[in-house]
């Protein structure tokens, strides 16, 4: 809702998810594809819907080839050869002489009529069973939907074509991790979504790329337009349209002060991540791309503690084969040296939606709760085979470790325990240097891991435990809906006494155990999450010198009475109070 300002300037209010501020015009995207209705038309328009057709044709002849052009440009010739396809579904005249009939017989608006005869077009090809036809179905939807938001005039406007070259804040109704995976990073300065929440995967994406993001600004793609001048304050969750000439300069003192703060931690670069008393705490980064592993090596973290593995998954049209993602896994191996990445396996599904599986227009009724992480991997057990063999590839170059998502049984990681050593043998067979040791984990993620924690340890080498879900199953609140944010409370009690039970069975069990969900990166918990006994952190970029300059300032005396003290709380909101109370006693420069 707008809040207040002068004259023509507008603030909205939201969660803000990414920390910082940027300064950029408004792009606005992703407006959904709604089917055409049938709307009647008389016959003496007919002529007419057929001319609208033929001019809407003519232009998406013309963006495709325009399409085509960049893309040859930009990557070579082979990958805009696509195109070719799109061009040809433009050009086939069976479809086109359909749609000429049924408009003449059936006398309803050229979109619908376009529309059904495509849709009966791509159920026929469907059903055939030849991949090749199967592929070609992404290709005609791709123009049928193209053709219709011509045919509407929804074509590009110019400012939003000069939006999209120009740095910008992307607006939008939500954004898919997929959408995100593809951002161009040069351009976009900013998220604003209309829905979404601190954990969803569109706020984690941000806070990896570094830039500001703000979730819950309903209705906000109805209220402006692209192009329009923005501030958006990440810090505080805060969307100004217009910002004044005040507003711009108490915000670029905020920005100086904000970037004092970031130099002075960046010179703990090079210093040891150790409490006062000397007790180490391994910090490490979260990283969903391969690019990223070269920033982690010079932020000063000790390697990789989660790789989210499937964003490589959502960014083309096909999987990767096994050679590609050893080809990649290797390179971040090498980069990370001489500290390790721990790769954690495909964990599509639930907010992050694999576009191969979207298109297939298999919907989830339930999807935090269905077809996800490790269950995709042991029913999909050759995708599995190709992912763990690309694994074990690359733990012949450096230290590399693996973790299964979403673990719910032990039984689960016995099966997926049993495809690795068959990769294992298999590699070895073929001569292929690995590391026969290498170490593997259990994510513990949902509370029946968690309760069964000290069962689960026997079988691995260590534990992370992914709080962004724990809590999300703890508390039955779903992780991406603003609507319940507020009952979406890492210092719910439930959850701490499961965090201390992982920990306590790994401590007997002789295991580590580590923490790689957000809540790791938030400064108000690392006295707490020390003082349960966690030994690893693996935190965004981002955050990493804050937590690590949070780990300096503490005593781990100080850490486990507050652990011990907090576990007898039986309030969320007494135990957040407790938390910030320590962190305001240690570093209160941090928090501000
Ligand atoms: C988590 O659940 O805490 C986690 C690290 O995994 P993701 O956020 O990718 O679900
Ligand atoms: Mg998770």
């Amino acid at each position: 809702m707008p809040e207040s300002g002068a004259r023509e300037e507008v603030r909205f209010r939201g969660i803000g998810v990414s920390p910082g501020i940027a300064t950029a015009e408004a792009h606005i995207v992703g407006a959904g594809f709604e089917e055409p209705t049938a709307r009647r038309i008389r016959e003496d328009e007919v002529d007419g819907e057929m001319r609208r057709l033929e001019e809407a044709l003519k232009i998406t002849r013309a963006q495709i080839l325009e399409m085509q052009k960049q893309i040859a440009a930009a990557v070579g010739s082979k990958d805009a050869s696509i195109f070719d396809a799109h061009l040809l579904v433009l050009e086939d005249h069976v479809v086109l002489d359909e749609v000429v009939r049924d408009l003449k017989s059936k006398k309803r608006s050229v979109e619908w009529v376009f529309f059904s005869v495509l849709r009966r077009y791509i159920d026929s090809l469907r059903k055939i069973d030849d991949p090749y036809l199967r592929e070609r179905v992404i290709d005609v939807e791709d123009v049928m939907r193209r053709v219709i938001r011509n045919l509407r005039g929804e074509l590009k406007s110019e400012a939003q074509a000069r939006a999209e070259q120009n740095p910008h804040v992307l607006l939008a109704h939500d954004l898919t991790p997929s959408d995100t995976a593809t951002i161009d990073r040069e351009c976009v300065l900013g998220f604003a979504t209309e829905v979404g929440g601190t954990t969803s995967h569109t706020a984690i994406m941000a806070r990896s790329l570094n830039i500001p993001a703000v979730v819950g600004l309903h209705g906000i793609c109805g209220i402006l337009k692209t192009g329009d001048e923005l501030l958006l304050d990440g810090y505080n969750g805060l969307l100004v349209v217009n910002p004044g000439p005040e507003t711009i300069s108490s915000y670029e003192r905020l920005k100086a002060e904000k970037g004092v703060i970031e130099e002075e931690l960046l010179e703990l670069k090079d210093t040891k991540s150790a409490t006062k008393d000397g007790r180490e705490i391994t910090l490490s980064g979260n990283i969903e791309f391969v690019h990223e592993a070269a920033q982690v090596a010079k932020s000063g973290a000790e390697g990789v503690g989660l790789y989210r593995t499937e964003f490589f998954y959502m960014r083309g049209d096909k999987l990767p084969t096994e050679d590609e993602q050893a080809e990649s896994y290797t390179k971040v191996a090498l980069q990370m040296k001489p500290h390790g990445v721990i790769f954690r396996t495909l964990d599509i599904g639930g907010d992050k939606v694999c576009k191969e599986a979207a298109e297939e227009g298999e919907e989830e009724p339930n999807p935090f709760l269905g077809w996800r992480g490790i269950r995709v991997s042991l029913q999909e057990r050759a995708l599995f085979k190709d992912q763990l063999r690309a694994i074990l590839r690359a733990s012949g170059v450096g230290k590399v470790g693996l973790m299964y998502p979403l673990v719910s049984s032990v039984e689960e990681v016995r099966k997926a325990n049993g495809i690795l050593e068959e990769c294992k043998q298999e590699l070895l067979e073929e001569g292929v240097a690995i590391d026969e040791n290498l170490e593997v984990g259990a994510m513990i993620e949902v509370p029946s891991a968690a309760m069964t924690a000290e069962v689960i340890a026997s079988e691995v080498d260590f534990f992370s435990v992914g709080t962004n879900d724990l809590v999300q199953y703890t508390i039955a609140v779903d992780r991406v809906n603003e609507r319940v944010a507020e009952l979406y409370q890492p210092a719910h009690p439930a959850v701490i006494r499961l965090m201390k039970r992982v920990v306590d069975a790994a401590r007997e069990h002789g295991i580590w155990a580590g923490i790689c969900g957000e809540m790791a990166g938030d400064i108000v918990f690392t006295p707490l999450l020390l003082g349960l006994g966690f030994g690893e952190l693996s935190v965004a970029m981002g955050q990493l010198p804050r937590v690590k300059r949070a780990v300096q300032s503490l005593e781990s005396a100080t850490c486990e009475r507050l652990a011990e003290e907090v576990l007898d709380l039986g309030e969320a909101l007494k135990i957040y109070e407790r938390c910030v109370e320590v962190a305001l006693q240690h570093y209160p420069e941090l928090l501000k």
